[in-house]
């Protein structure tokens, strides 16, 4: 697989992306693992928001960078 063949939405950026959004298999360098994560992409980054303490996850969600999401992972259920 080269990487002309994967999609803008998968491809690692360079640089975070505050305030913009973000898909859910992309990167950076600033990457910051959540407690749970399994990969090192966005969906899994401490500063992504994709309303995962909401009912329903967004499909593109949006990088808070470099303010960290104090309230994900602070609510159980
Ligand atoms: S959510 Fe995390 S990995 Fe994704 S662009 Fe922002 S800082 Fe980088």
């Amino acid at each position: 697989m080269s990487e002309t063949t994967r999609r803008k939405e998968d491809q690692a950026l360079p640089a975070p992306n505050p305030d913009g959004n973000v898909w859910p298999r992309q990167s950076c360098p600033a990457f910051t693992p959540r407690s749970s994560a399994a990969e090192k992409t966005c969906w899994y980054c401490v500063y992504a928001d994709f309303h995962l303490d909401k009912p329903r996850a967004l499909d593109v969600g949006v990088c808070y960078y470099p303010k960290k999401q104090l309230k994900q992972g602070g609510t159980k259920e």
